[in-house]
């Protein structure tokens, strides 16, 4: 059982819980992308146990009908293994999830991280012709080379403002600057991409830079935000726009629950009286 302090962000242990989430997003327009908690798994099994997982979360998607993708961690398939490890891992869930027609994300990690996930995604999504999705960070000063390397690949692309603590010759640092760049790469992708792009914030002001921009250019994009974070603005947001809740469910929920409350220490205070209030 989750402690209740998770409740707020974590939809349960089991698959079961995180798809009943789903089911109840789905009656309100949202659409779910799913995600086994866990990272740096540094032993095989673990690894491969996650992936199985992931192989039997799609087939209950596709089964369920469900409004649902998933979302992968490098690091849960095997990255701090090798690259080769990461890449067979990651291939063997993405090919069972488009036979199945269940799209699959990649979730960004550290700075270190970030060429072996971009490679991993790129031949994935050419080789599938989509079906897959990436994650970038605004935060990190190579994402505008990024964006630009992306542009002419299938799939989809999620922009984030970052939740990882880079060193500042790879990163703004400065929280003004990094929204500055969001906003910036928004106006990037929205005029050079097809579609497929993912506004991956909570923040109203580049949700608002988003839609003004699908405005003015056409161009198909999504909003996600996370599970317990601004609810009400989800379902507000649905009833004009496609809207994705990252879903998180599984009994490693302290890492996870740790960077919401860093990101925002307010968290702490919703996920505290959620307890208390029952
Ligand atoms: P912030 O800059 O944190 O806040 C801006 C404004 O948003 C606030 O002033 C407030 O108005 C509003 N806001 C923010 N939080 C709250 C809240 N709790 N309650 C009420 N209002 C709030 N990061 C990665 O590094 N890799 C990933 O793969 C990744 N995947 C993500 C997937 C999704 C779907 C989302 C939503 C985020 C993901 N992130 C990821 C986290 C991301 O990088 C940010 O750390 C996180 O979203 C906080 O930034 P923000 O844009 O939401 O707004």
């Amino acid at each position: 059982m989750l402690p209740p302090i998770a409740n707020r962000f974590v939809a349960g242990d089991s698959p079961a819980e995180a798809l009943e989430h789903v089911r109840r997003l789905n009656e309100r327009d949202v659409n779910g992308i799913v995600n086994l908690l866990g990272e740096h798994h540094d032993d095989r099994e673990s690894v491969d146990a996650d992936a199985a997982e992931y192989r039997r979360l799609v087939a209950d998607i596709a089964g369920s009908r469900l409004a649902a993708a998933v979302s992968v961690k490098p690091s849960q398939l095997g990255l701090d293994l090798g690259e080769d490890v990461f890449r067979t891992t990651l291939a063997a869930v993405v090919d069972a999830a488009a036979e199945r027609d269940v799209f699959v994300w990649i979730d960004m990690e550290d700075h270190t991280t970030t060429d072996a996930t971009l490679d991993a995604f790129e031949a994935l999504a050419r080789e599938h012709e989509g079906g897959v999705g990436v994650c970038v960070q605004a935060n990190l000063r190579r994402t505008r080379a990024d964006l630009r390397r992306l542009a002419d690949v299938p799939g989809k692309v999620r922009l984030v403002k970052g939740a990882y603590d880079p060193p500042a010759d790879v990163a703004y640092t400065d929280p003004a600057r990094v929204d500055r760049e969001y906003r910036d790469l928004l106006e990037y992708a929205f005029d050079r991409y097809d579609g497929g792009i993912g506004v991956g914030s909570h923040d109203p002001a580049m949700i608002e830079h988003a839609t003004a921009l699908h405005e003015r250019h056409g161009t198909e994009f999504e909003i996600q935000m996370l599970m317990g974070v601004r609810e009400d603005a989800q379902y507000e947001l649905a009833a004009e726009y496609e809207v994705w809740q990252y879903v998180p469910y599984g009994d490693r929920w302290l890492s996870y629950f740790y960077r919401r409350v860093v990101e925002r220490r307010e968290n702490l205070r919703f996920a505290l009286r959620a307890v208390l209030t029952g």
